[in-house]
C-alpha cells in the first residue's frame, strides 16, 4: 500500500466527495460526523458541527419528529426512510436550480441507517441527506401536466366550456344520484337561431366568435353549481341540480334575454343573436337520462316552431309516450 494511505482515508475521502449529505450522531444527538456536502449547503464546516447537539447547532430542524425517527432506529435496529413527498427536507438548504417557482428549498429524501457496534447494539445513526431538488420539480411539472390534460378533455376547445362527452357523464351522474336519493334535477338545451345565416352572412369566424361570446354570457349568468356544455355545433346544455322546473325556466328566461341584449359587432357590423331553449325536468317516471335531452330537444323544437327566440318547458301530458311503465 502506498505511503500514508490506508483504507480509513479512502472512506474519508469518499464521504467528502459523494454528492449526498451524511451525517453521524450518537444517542444523545451529538453529531460525530459532517460530510462536505453538508458542510457546502450548510455553511457549517464539519469543525464547528461535530461535537456539538445536533439540534442546538440547527434549531430549525423538526425536533419532536427527527428524535422520534432516530429514536426509532436506536431501538427498532431497523433502517428507516422519508421521502420529500411527505416531508420536503429535513435541512433547509437553498437549491441551486433555476427560478422555478415550484420550490425555494433543496428537496430531500433521507435515509436512517443504524450503525452497529458490538453486543449487536446500535452504537450511532447514519442520516443519509439525497437531493432530489430535480425529480420533486419534474414530478410537480408532471403533475401539473397531467391536471391540464385532465381538464382539457373534458372542455371543448373553442369555447371552452365542459363537452358534451363531460355533459353526459355529469347528468348520468346527476340522474343516478336524484333516483336514488330523491331531489330535484332539470336540464336546458339551447340552440342558436338561424346560425347558419351568421356563417353565410359573416363568415365561419364570426360565427365561431359568436360561439365563444355566448358561452362566456352563459358562464356569467349561471350558478357555480350549474354545468354549463357545448353540446354540438351551436347546441349548449345546461344542468341544473337541485333545481325545479320554474327555477330552470327562470334561468332560461335570463340566458334568453342575456343572448339577445349581446352586441357582437363584426368588421363594423352587429351580429344578431338569439337562442331558443328547451327545459325540463327530472320526474319519478323520467326513464333516463338521455330522456331528459330528449324532451328538452322536444320543447326545443316547439320554441322554434313558436317562432325562435323563446323559452319553453317540457309538457309531459302532452307525451304520455316518453314515461316508462312504472
Ligand atoms: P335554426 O334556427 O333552425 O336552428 O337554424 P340554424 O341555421 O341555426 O340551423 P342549422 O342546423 O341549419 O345550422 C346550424 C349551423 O351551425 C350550421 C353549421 O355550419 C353551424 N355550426 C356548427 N358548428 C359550428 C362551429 O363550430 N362554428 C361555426 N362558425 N359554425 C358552426
Ligand atoms: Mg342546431
Ligand atoms: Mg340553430
Amino acid at each position: 500500500m502506498a505511503d500514508g494511505l490506508d483504507p480509513l482515508s479512502f472512506l474519508r475521502f469518499i464521504v467528502d466527495r459523494v454528492n449526498v449529505g451524511i451525517i453521524v450522531v450518537d444517542r444523545e444527538m451529538e453529531v460525530l460526523l459532517w460530510n462536505h456536502f453538508m458542510a457546502v449547503n450548510s455553511g457549517k464546516e464539519a469543525h464547528e458541527i461535530i461535537g456539538t447537539n445536533l439540534f442546538q447547532s440547527f434549531p430549525d430542524l423538526p425536533e419532536k419528529w427527527l428524535k422520534k425517527k432516530i429514536n426509532s432506529v436506536f431501538i427498532l435496529k431497523n433502517f428507516a426512510f422519508t421521502g420529500w413527498e411527505q416531508r420536503p427536507y429535513l435541512f433547509q438548504f437553498r437549491h441551486n436550480r433555476p427560478v422555478t417557482g415550484s420550490t425555494d428549498y433543496m428537496m430531500q429524501n433521507c435515509t436512517f441507517l443504524p450503525i452497529m457496534g458490538e453486543n449487536n447494539d446500535v452504537q450511532a445513526v447514519c442520516i443519509t441527506v439525497f437531493d432530489v431538488t430535480d425529480i420533486s420539480i419534474y414530478q410537480n411539472q408532471l403533475k401539473d401536466a397531467m391536471a391540464k390534460l385532465e381538464d382539457m378533455s373534458i372542455r371543448d376547445g373553442l369555447t371552452e366550456i365542459y363537452n358534451r362527452r363531460y355533459i353526459e357523464s355529469q347528468l348520468a351522474a346527476e340522474y343516478d344520484r336524484c333516483h336514488r336519493y330523491g331531489g330535484e334535477l332539470s336540464v336546458i338545451l339551447f340552440d342558436l337561431d338561424h346560425f347558419k345565416n351568421v356563417n353565410d352572412t359573416f363568415g365561419h369566424l364570426a360565427g365561431d366568435e359568436v360561439l365563444r361570446s355566448v358561452s362566456k354570457k352563459l358562464v356569467e349568468v349561471l350558478r357555480t353549481s350549474d354545468i354549463p356544455g357545448r353540446y354540438g355545433g351551436e347546441e349548449f346544455t345546461v344542468i341544473l341540480p337541485n333545481t325545479a322546473i320554474e327555477g330552470a325556466l327562470n334561468t332560461a328566461e335570463r340566458i334568453r334575454s342575456e343572448v339577445e341584449k349581446l352586441e357582437i359587432v363584426h368588421d363594423g357590423r352587429g351580429i344578431p343573436v338569439t337562442v331558443s331553449i328547451g327545459v325540463t325536468q327530472m320526474r319519478d317516471s323520467t326513464p333516463s337520462h338521455e330522456a331528459m335531452l330528449q324532451e328538452a330537444d322536444l320543447a326545443l323544437y316547439q320554441c322554434k316552431e313558436g317562432g325562435r327566440n323563446q323559452a319553453r318547458a317540457f309538457d309531459p301530458a302532452e307525451h304520455p309516450d316518453l314515461d316508462s311503465e312504472q
